[in-house]
């Protein structure tokens, strides 16, 4: 994040994370380093075993959260004291210890998901009248409700992921022939040449590889007639980037045709879905009901999508259990993928943000299966 970004950024955060957190009935918070606490300070924390956290009580209001940093490592925080305190903690100084003085000593303090167990279980011995609670569990994701200017930087990592698959759509990268490796070298290159700051994943799935959702690019090579999957992003200004095609190195069978007709229609029924006043469940389901009643729904064995912002998976997560509605704000993948082991498969991803009147695209490029 950039350093120049206003103090008045932050103050807005934490005024509307403070509402959401006291909405949900808690007393405090700590988050250990990592995206939420940049989010919150700007500050991007070490991710070792000397902790950085940010603490705070919610009430009296007016409280100044604290940003607890190692010593060693205070010269790299930018003060902001409109927005935070700086405390820092040196190697003779139990930090549990410090932390403990700058949340409440009883009620509810929510903790960060991924908050390292031996802090957990350190805070929870010397305060142990507090109840620690996730707070993905208290309130959803902390970053989940993106602002206007958020939505727009997910928009524009978008078009520029969109750069490089026009050029794979095209015929423009080379395939068969390659290995997935070199392709994805090659993609990889061409992210960052389209504007990325940093590439986040690329999954190139050749073949019958194109059935494992999550395939590591390897050293197979790409045959004429068969299936490529394609699957990347990478970061821009913050904000990633995320996208999935797939082309036929040759004719496309009628089977592999009448296929992705299904998938694309399941996918652009989860698109109308995603809007406010529908449930995340809601779009989960309008693809999920196209693929099963067409019969592969045993085919399509992941959720519909993930939230994204300054990470590529965040909440929300799109799936058939999460009932919560969907709000302004929201930003998020829809991804169905239809799969046959040992054979082929195949997968749509747009990245959408919702405004008021409904789910806007970050991706663009050609949703048809082309042959390449
Ligand atoms: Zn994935
Ligand atoms: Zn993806
Ligand atoms: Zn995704």
């Amino acid at each position: 994040m950039s350093p120049d970004v206003p103090d008045n950024v932050f103050l807005q955060r934490w005024e509307k994370t403070r509402e959401r957190l006291a909405a949900a009935g808690v007393d405090g918070i700590l988050l250990g380093g990592g995206s939420d606490l940049a989010y919150l300070t700007g500050y991007e924390a070490m991710p070792l075993e000397r902790i950085t956290a940010f603490a705070g009580r919610l009430s009296p209001p007016d409280s100044k959260p604290a940003l607890i940093v190692p010593a060693l490592e205070a010269a790299r925080v930018r003060p902001r004291p409109a927005v935070y305190s700086t405390q820092s903690w040196g190697d003779t100084t139990d930090p549990v210890e410090v932390i403990a003085q700058a949340i409440p000593d009883s009620g509810a303090v929510v903790v960060s998901d991924d908050l390292w167990a031996m802090h957990v279980i350190g805070l929870q011995r010397r305060v142990p009248g507090v109840a620690l609670i996730p707070i993905g569990e208290a309130i959803g994701g902390l970053r989940e409700l993106k602002s206007p200017a958020e939505r727009d930087a997910l928009a524009e990592a978008g078009s520029l992921a969109d750069k490089v698959m026009v050029q794979i759509q095209s015929g423009e990268v080379p395939l068969v022939g390659r290995t997935e490796a070199e392709i994805a070298a090659d993609i990889a290159s061409r992210l960052l040449a389209a504007g990325h700051d940093t590439v986040e994943f690329i999954i190139v799935a050749s073949g019958p590889n194109s059935a494992s959702p999550h395939h590591h690019p390897g050293s197979r090579v790409v045959q004429a007639d068969e299936m490529v999957l394609f699957d990347f992003g990478g970061r821009f200004n913050g904000y990633c980037s995320d996208t999935t095609r797939c082309v036929h190195t040759g004719p496309i069978p009628d089977e592999v045709r009448f296929v992705y007709t299904i998938l694309a229609a399941a996918q652009e029924a989860a698109v109308q879905q995603a809007r406010p006043g529908h449930s995340l469940a809601e779009v989960d389901l309008a693809a999920r009901s196209i693929i099963a009643g067409a019969g592969f729904g045993d085919n399509f064995i992941h959720r519909t999508g993930h939230g994204i912002g300054v990470e590529v998976h965040e909440p929300p997560y799109v799936t058939e259990l999460n009932s919560d509605p969907i709000e302004v704000g929201h930003a998020f993948s829809i991804e169905p993928g239809i799969y046959f082991p040992g054979q082929w498969g195949m997968r749509l991803e747009d990245i959408v943000v919702i405004e008021a009147d409904g789910a806007r695209r970050c991706n663009n490029s050609d949703r048809s299966l082309l042959e390449v």
